[in-house]
């Protein structure tokens, strides 16, 4: 099936808006499974480690989620999504209240970040990244400096959004710790196994699979699968939800993270990407996936 679909990579184009994203070689295609019982199966480029971009937004909400609880959380972000691109500033001027419609787009992930507890970047960058070791099963996962700082040196939009909000008081204390923090988590490295790793807690209800610990409340699991489901595609989330209906989140770098609900965990990585920023190879990959195994939730 990797294959199969590797064709369909030359259809795409890597994203090159962070410089460092536009080296990848764009025909890379691999997937990673995890089952709730362990099991592991893999096929195509699954050792070329990825950062993980917007996926990163369900692990930074989940921790905000268990560090501030849900009122705080929702105060300065909503729970519906958007038909706009992921990072689109229009919404945050129209809307009533003026703030980021939900956590998978970069406004809403912006201010989510902002809420992760620890006094400086660094405490908070470390919280996150005990929680990525906990939940993959790897802690050897570390930022790649070299991507983030590509995407600090060039994220004009991300930085009006944060400024934006920051007038609307959605926003408190200083915006580039903020967005550094930001940039930092987007440049999370990992490869398809600890996606398919994080996907197979999510699927677990928030447990791990081998020691049966709860790592995240059931609720906030369950937030977190729901906005996968509304908004995890950015706006083709409800197109992949009819052809795939798997709760997912992809990256601009490529990745994918999927988690059948008690079932098994999916990474996929394919760098290059469709016109709304989802991988190409990926997707028609998972479609397929989820078809012959029938792991539709729908
Ligand atoms: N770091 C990226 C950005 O803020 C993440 C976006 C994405 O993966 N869609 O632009």
């Amino acid at each position: 099936m990797v294959e199969e679909h590797q064709m369909l990579c030359c259809e795409g184009e890597v994203a090159d808006y962070i410089p460092e994203l536009g080296k990848v070689d764009p025909s890379l295609l691999g997937v990673s499974v995890c089952t709730l019982d362990g099991e592991v199966v893999e096929a195509g480029d699954t050792s070329r480690p990825f950062t993980m971009q917007s996926i990163s937004k369900v692990l930074a909400l989940a921790l905000a989620l268990m560090d501030r609880g849900e009122d705080v959380v929702f105060d300065v972000v909503g729970m519906e999504p958007t038909g706009d691109p992921f990072n689109s500033i229009i919404k945050l001027e129209t809307m009533n209240p003026r703030k980021p419609l939900n956590p998978m787009i970069n406004a809403g992930a912006i201010a989510v970040t902002s809420l992760i507890n620890g006094q400086t970047v660094n405490d908070k960058l470390g919280r996150l990244l005990q929680f990525v070791h906990e939940l993959s099963g790897n802690t050897k996962i570390s930022v790649n400096e070299k991507v983030a700082r590509s995407e600090h040196e060039t994220a004009h939009l991300n930085r009006a959004l944060a400024h934006f909000m920051k007038e609307d008081g959605v926003l408190t204390g200083s915006i580039e710790d903020i967005l550094a923090l930001y940039f930092q988590q987007c440049g999370i490295e990992v490869t398809c196994l600890d996606l398919a790793r994080i996907g197979a807690v999510l699927a677990n209800e928030g447990k791990d699979i081998a020691s049966g610990r709860q790592m995240m409340p059931v609720h906030v699991a369950r937030i977190c699968k729901t906005f996968m489901v509304t908004c995890g595609m950015y706006n083709a989330s409800g197109e992949f939800a009819i052809h795939v209906g798997i709760p997912a989140k992809s990256g601009v770098s490529g990745g994918i993270l999927g988690a059948v609900p008690f079932q098994l965990g999916i990474g996929v990585f394919g760098p290059s990407l469709d016109e709304k920023g989802n991988s190409v190879g990926g997707v028609s990959l998972l479609e397929s996936i989820s078809k012959r195994w029938d792991f539709s939730i729908f």
